[in-house]
């Protein structure tokens, strides 16, 4: 199979940035020049930048959500942002299953269903949207990296319809890697980003395992970027750390 030609280079802010911090890293990427022709770029920040960042970015750089909401519409959902409200303001990208908001921040978090429904949720109102899915480390140690990854997978499977995949983007992040400097070695992305293609065949079709971009996402940066980028079946990076520093330009120009 060959390499889908189009990348997709993300960048995930997280809950960084005063808006002085968001101001220069925005200054920085409309100011660097064209990107690679063979990149998609994309960028999700924190709710409260969203629109600084859809009405101040180029036009090539999409603004995404971090998380989207578990209801669709609005109504009393105190504190969430629906995938409708996203769409209205003009927000037609988002994550969904961080491994962040999997794991939790001290209380309870996210469900691979509630994972699923999020994604439907967004796909249903128009999104696309960057999936995450990715093994702790002892998942790895005892070698169960897949069936974890098949079981985030499955979800997805259930909460979608076959035309839905066309708007997904799977993130494959190992927990491992994110944002601890030890990134995954380009064999190593690629063993799992195969695997994950072949599940996509096995269990949702062979159009949609050739058409839909795996990303890898785990401490990549500019100096590690390309040897992954090289693999077959890595079709882009989800980025952290290295997505609030001008060396992201570097990420975005890899795929020239
Ligand atoms: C991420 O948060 O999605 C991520 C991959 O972070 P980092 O690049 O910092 O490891």
């Amino acid at each position: 199979m060959s390499k889908i030609a189009r990348a997709l280079i993300g960048g995930n802010w997280k809950c960084n940035g005063t808006k002085a911090q968001i101001a220069s890293m925005m200054d920085v990427l409309n100011a660097a020049g064209p990107f690679s022709a063979n990149s998609e770029v994309v960028i999700a920040g924190p709710s409260i930048h969203l629109h600084n960042m859809l009405k101040n970015f180029r036009p090539d750089i999409a603004t995404c959500a971090e998380d989207v909401g578990f209801k669709k519409g609005y109504g009393a959902m105190t504190g969430e942002i629906s995938a409708e409200m996203l769409v209205d303001y003009g927000i037609n990208w988002t994550l969904t299953g961080h491994s962040e908001r999997r794991v939790g921040f001290g209380y309870p978090g996210e469900t691979s269903h509630v994972v699923g429904v999020k994604t439907k949720n967004a796909i249903d109102a128009g999104m696309s949207v960057m999936a995450c899915i990715g093994e702790h480390l002892n998942d790895r140690q005892t070698g169960n990296t897949m069936s974890v990854c098949a079981q985030q997978l499955e979800a997805l499977k259930r909460a979608l319809v076959a035309k839905d995949w066309k708007k997904v983007v799977i993130a494959y992040e190992p927990v491992w890697a994110i944002g601890t400097g030890v990134v995954a070695t380009p064999e190593q992305a690629q063993e799992t980003h195969r695997q994950i293609r072949d599940w996509l065949a096995n269990n949702v079709s062979h159009d949609v395992a050739k058409e839909t971009r795996i990303l890898y996402g785990g401490s990549v940066t500019a100096s590690n970027c390309k040897a992954l980028y090289a693999m077959p079946d890595i079709n882009g990076f989800l980025v952290g750390g290295a997505a609030l520093k001008p060396e992201f330009v570097d990420i975005i120009n890899c795929t020239k």
